[in-house]
């Protein structure tokens, strides 16, 4: 039997607000436990929520990048639950009517290109926390998660297979960022994703019973829960089972999926729209002003720089997987002048390689576009060769200063004199005598040996076209 795999994610991105999406109290994260709640967060009776706009307005951002609908009015509703971490005893979101409904991804996989249905995104609260670690035998708990805006991406049912899940969210992770309505830390749970996914027969058009896998916190886990997932559902098919529709939890140390529940239904959670909050209104005036606050998006900056740079499609994929990285070379090229191909070399492989090496991230990078430009701009007017540069960029790297200043103190420039040149050619051939007279007689294989020979005693600093033609001239006297 062939099967088909069939995926949907729920992504739950933390939007970047300053303060929580009901009340005043701040997002930071990593704040001493329960520093960051206020009155509202921890629920106390006769508060009331009132809704941060600047959540309002991220959400929409997010709706128009998608090209989907913004609804003209949304309805926030309690979601009604018991949690230790959920004083309120519900979880304020928004269930029949969201804020954005219907739109679109295009991700690229090896497959070419795929349009994923985004059915729904909707603004809702965070709980808190439980602590179990540094409280024996009891667990705390700290709220100062609760009531952080959260908004969850719900796609559809449009995924095949893993690969295409990773590229989807990669692409969402991608977006949220340079919209700039989310960090996407994946580690501190900004940008966290449930994986819907189910198996059916290749050809068959109904859906298969789907499990929901939990906590998968990196790139990489969501394939491997996935194919895990698909494994043991095949498995379990295969010999007579039945997939039961649960909530699993992914355990990467031991790659496997466990059950966690059965899976709740919508109306376990007795869903009915918030007193406490009107319905939210958005007017056309004020989406148009949304409208001329979108930045570039990604597939529009990339299609710039094949064009404007004349980059390889490769390079311009890689070079605007960050609007930071994006804006990193736009500003070296802008400073470098000349050739922007070069420049998208070294931004994408010696300053990505350093950057990865430290762990750090391009808003970190210790060498600045100006810098990096100062050291092509040598490069260019050939004061030191490529494989010079190298060396110079490390120096800088290690915080040894500009470009300028570390070729002239390492007298590094690039010999161009002839008769400078003459002289290690004359040393070169007098004390290979072998070589000369194997060249001299005709094999003329051995003239590679010589540049090698003259670059080395160079220290590499000879040019090595001026090292050719003074080598053929001495060498043929
Ligand atoms: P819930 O709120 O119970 O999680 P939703 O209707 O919001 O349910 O759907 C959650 C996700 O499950 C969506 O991303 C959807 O695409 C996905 N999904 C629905 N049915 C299936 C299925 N049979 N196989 C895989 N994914 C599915
Ligand atoms: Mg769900």
């Amino acid at each position: 039997m062939e099967w088909e795999t069939v995926i949907g994610l729920e992504v739950h991105a933390q939007l970047k607000t300053a303060s929580k999406i009901f009340s005043r109290a701040p997002t930071a994260y990593g704040a001493p436990p329960n520093t960051q709640a206020n009155e509202v967060d921890v629920a106390l009776p006769g508060v009331l929520p009132v809704l941060n706009a600047e959540a309002v307005r991220m959400a929409v951002r997010f709706g128009l990048a998608i090209d989907a609908v913004i609804n003209e009015r949304s309805v926030f509703a309690r979601k009604n639950y018991f949690y230790p971490d959920l004083p309120k005893g519900y979880q304020i979101s928004q269930y029949e009517h969201p804020i954005v409904a219907r739109g679109r991804l295009t991700i690229t996989t090896d497959q070419g290109e795929k349009v994923i249905g985004i059915t729904r995104a909707h603004l809702e609260e965070d709980a808190g926390k439980s602590l179990h670690e540094d409280w024996e035998g009891l667990t705390a708990i700290d709220l100062n998660r609760a009531g952080t805006p959260l908004l969850e991406i719900v796609s559809e049912p449009d995924m095949r297979t893993s690969a295409e899940a990773v590229a989807y969210l990669k692409a969402l992770h991608t977006l949220v960022r340079y919209l700039d309505v989310c960090d996407g830390n994946m580690q501190e749970g900004s940008f966290r994703c449930d994986a819907n996914v189910s198996i059916r027969p290749r050809g068959e058009t109904r859906f298969g019973t789907r499990t929901e896998l939990k906590n998968i916190n990196s790139f990489r886990f969501v394939e491997r829960a996935i194919d895990y997932e698909v494994r043991r559902q095949i498995a379990l098919v295969s010999s007579g089972g039945e997939v039961r529709q649960e909530t699993r939890l992914y355990d990467s140390v031991r790659d496997e999926t466990r059950p966690m529940r059965s899976k709740e239904e919508a109306n376990d959670y007795r869903y009915f729209p918030d007193p406490d909050l009107p319905p939210l209104i958005v007017t056309r005036a004020w989406l148009d002003e949304r409208r001329k606050e979108m930045p570039e998006l990604p597939d529009a900056k990339r299609e710039r720089f094949v064009g404007q740079y004349g980059l390889p499609v490769y390079d311009a994929s890689l070079l605007t997987a960050s609007r930071e990285l994006a804006d990193y070379y736009e500003d070296t090229v802008k400073a470098a002048g000349g050739d922007p191909k070069p420049v998208a070399n070294w931004v994408a492989g010696e300053l990505l390689a350093h950057l990865n090496a430290d762990g750090l991230d391009i808003t970190e990078s210790r060498v600045s576009p100006q810098a990096l430009a100062g050291l092509l701009r040598r490069v260019q007017d050939h004061t030191i060769s490529g494989k010079i540069a190298k060396d110079v960029f490390e120096a800088m790297w290690a915080g040894e200063g500009e470009a300028d200043a570390i070729i002239v103190k390492r007298g590094l420039q690039q010999i161009t004199d002839d008769s400078a040149i003459e002289a290690l050619v004359a040393q070169v051939i007098a004390a290979n005598e072998k070589q000369v007279a194997q060249y001299r007689s005709g094999e003329e294989r051995v003239f590679t040996f010589f540049v090698g020979q003259v670059m080395k005693a160079s220290r590499g600093k000879a040019n090595p076209a001026r090292v050719n033609a003074v080598l053929k001239r001495l060498l043929s006297a």
